[in-house]
């Protein structure tokens, strides 16, 4: 592993602040300041609009509401910027924020490229002082549950109308629950990379009606911290490709279908925390199969994924023949040529 590997990316993005990075890129005097924001043309596309381009000075996170249709942290300004990766980015952080590269490095005692990418003409050290605050309270894991739903219905019908056999229901802990906070829902329990259950989601059984949600999670939890199956598929072989789809029913269903290595983002964006998760658990040479809905929020959320993976891993797009189709609708042999097909 090359020793520039070590550079621990969380530390570096909460040391620095967007207004830091824009003002090393000499652009403060082209952008405005609004309550929690700063707003301006967007500088990586190169746009005139002055409302294009908006920064949350409290999460830390830009979005160019134009042509990118793109958003993200410092690293990914920086990488956007110069065109270079999140790891180059990250290097020429530390260099011109004058960050504490031992702090920086995940490693024992290997900062050694990081030293080196100092140069002579390198600017005057800037202190790193405006830690936003909200940065670690954002990063903080979803806490393990500390008790499980028991005596859950396994064969409740609505799990046998959606496909599911017995094993699979047992296999991921689904069951209808009559009481409680998930009372007279379907409770899908969601793990953590170490298989710590840190929240329970209740699927309405069957089309709710319209004030009632179709999923229910408790109070405070961040899905957007974690991904549904991660912790079955990182013990999966590594050269086998990753997939990632939209929905616990679709995760749920590719596995019971023989594709195992399959996780589910809850939603149809990728978060920065889910994407430093799929990070971690991939090398250079690891594939990520992207197989979200047919539909206009997958093909935009789909367009966005496979440009932020691809900086790291090889990402292909699966794109259904016919609209409104998901993964969840492909039978066992139609999941095996769609995965034939991609290899
Ligand atoms: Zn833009």
């Amino acid at each position: 592993m090359p020793k520039s590997s070590f550079i621990d990316f969380k530390a570096v993005k909460a040391a620095i602040t967007m207004e830091q990075v824009l003002e090393r890129y000499g652009l403060m005097d082209k952008f405005k300041r609004g309550t929690d924001s700063l707003n301006g043309p967007c500088p990586i596309h190169g746009g005139s609009n002055p409302t294009q381009f908006r920064v949350s000075i409290s999460k830390n996170i830009w979005n160019c509401f134009s042509e990118c249709k793109h958003g993200g942290n410092v690293l990914d300004f920086i990488a956007r910027m110069d065109d270079v990766s999140i790891h180059a980015a990250a290097l020429k952080a530390i260099e011109w924020f004058n960050l504490d590269t031992k702090a920086m490095s995940a490693g024992d005692g290997d900062e050694q490229p990081i030293e080196a990418a100092k140069s002579d003409t390198a600017p005057a050290p800037k202190p790193a002082t405006k830690r936003p605050a909200q940065v670690a309270e954002k990063a903080a894991p979803n806490a393990p549950l500390k008790f499980r739903l028991d005596k859950l219905e396994r064969n409740h019908p609505y799990l046998a109308e959606r496909g599911l056999t017995l094993e699979t229901i047992v296999d991921f802990g689904l069951g209808f629950c009559s009481k409680g906070m998930m009372a007279d829902r379907i409770a899908i329990p969601i793990h953590n990379v170490k298989s710590e259950v840190v929240a329970y989601s209740g699927r309405f059984p069957g089309e709710p009606t319209e004030d009632t949600p179709k999923y229910k999670l408790p109070q405070g939890f961040r899905k957007s911290q974690e991904l549904f199956n991660i912790d079955r598929a990182v013990k999966e072989p590594a050269d086998k490709p990753l997939v990632i789809v939209e929905g616990f029913f679709d995760a749920i269903k590719l596995h019971q279908h023989g594709c195992k290595k399959v996780v589910a983002l809850m939603g149809s964006t990728l978060s920065a925390a889910q994407e430093e998760l799929i990070r971690e658990h991939t090398g250079r040479n690891s594939q990520v199969i992207v197989m979200l809905d047919e539909n206009d929020a997958g093909r935009a959320g789909r367009e966005d994924i496979a440009c932020r993976l691809s900086r790291f891993c090889f990402v292909k797009v699966y794109e259904f023949p016919q609209p409104d189709m998901e993964p969840e609708h492909l039978s066992a042999d139609e999941v095996r040529l769609v995965m034939e097909g991609l290899r």
